[in-house]
């Protein structure tokens, strides 16, 4: 007992003190500079004026916050138990690994001879590139298919931002971010340990990929936050800007489905879910569902449950009609 409390409280901390956690608290620091400079030099607000709309005790301290907050430290408790079902990056690169021996189109060792900083640099490129396509993938699916939508909207049910929304999440939305974490880590090592051998190394900062820490160092954790910060339009073009994914979670219909990625804009300029920020003030949450959604911490858990063992339940009534049907003795007695 006391020993899974103690790797759940590690577990804990290591969201706050590892720089490969999004919420890592040097990331949070910087995003709270970023934010205060933001509003003093673009917004005209005094130092002070700036410091207390940053720290807002309406968006920081709202029931919506709160359930941040219990939905990030249930979340901890659960994904504890579900560790040891989780597939492993480890596993996806065996298996990968094998199977392109088995092939004879690309021969192994292709690239060996390109040296270090060719294979570094293009290992750590094409690793945060596939990372965030892979993201936007997921993140289309989790809006266009209907019963993942049902777990979708526990992050979108979020009325105030604040960088801890990021850990609001259903469970069964991060067996889904895990699982592609995994294929992800999975294709990427095991594709280039075949094709430039064991030379393959990650390019980091700390321990994390330079393009990640770069992201959540300019301020990534300002993405779910009030503090509506805009890029040039040539800029968000490319990177998506913060206040591009507070439009991500306008109620209002014009937004919805628009600005799916995350560091990258160009996926949602590829796919067509463009939207560039704009300056009026957006309300979050989803629409008139939002109330009945986050009635209790209990209902946000459970009603995408419900909801998916009732599509189920439909999809095994459409299956077994046409039996019934030609079967009418059993009919007559059913109907
Ligand atoms: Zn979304
Ligand atoms: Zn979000």
């Amino acid at each position: 007992m006391i020993e899974w409390l103690d790797i759940i409280w590690s577990d804990l901390a290591s969201q706050f003190f590892n720089p490969k956690k999004r919420l890592f608290l040097g990331y949070l620091l910087s995003a709270s500079v970023i934010a205060t400079v933001w509003l003093c030099l673009i917004k005209r607000h005094s130092i002070g004026s700036a410091i207390r709309t940053f720290f807002d005790r309406k968006v920081w301290f709202s029931r919506s916050s709160r359930h941040d907050l219990a939905s990030f430290l249930i979340n901890r408790v659960i994904f504890f138990w579900l560790r040891p079902v989780l597939l492993t990056q480890l596993a996806i690169a065996t298996l990968i690994f094998e199977l392109l021996h088995q092939q004879t189109v690309i021969p192994l060792g292709l690239f060996e001879g390109a040296g270090y900083w060719t294979a570094a640099l293009s290992f750590t490129l094409v690793f945060f590139l596939f990372d965030d396509f892979t993201r936007f993938v997921v993140h289309f699916a989790l809006h266009r298919i209907p019963a993942l939508w049902d777990f979708h909207k526990f992050h979108h049910s979020a009325e105030t931002l604040t960088p801890l929304t990021v850990t609001r999440t259903h469970p069964v939305e991060g067996l889904v971010f895990t699982a592609r974490s995994a294929l992800v880590q999975g294709v990427t090592i095991a594709g280039f340990v075949f094709l430039f051998g064991n030379q393959v190394d990650l390019l980091t900062i700390f321990g994390v990929n330079i393009f990640v820490v770069t992201f959540h160092g300019l301020g990534s954790n300002l993405r779910h936050s009030h503090i509506a910060i805009r890029y040039p339009q040539a800029v968000e073009r490319l990177l998506m800007s913060p206040a591009q994914h507070q439009l991500h979670h306008s109620q209002s219909e014009r937004h919805y489905d628009r600005n799916f990625g995350v560091t990258l804009s160009v996926w949602d300029r590829m796919f067509g879910s463009f939207h560039h920020s704009v300056s009026e003030t957006l309300s979050f949450g989803i629409g008139k569902e939002t109330a009945r959604f986050t009635g209790s911490i209990w209902s946000m858990y459970w009603l995408p449950v419900r909801s998916l063992a009732r599509r189920l339940a439909r999809v095994c009534l459409a299956n077994a009609r046409p039996i019934t049907r030609a079967i009418p003795s059993f009919r007559a007695r059913n109907y």
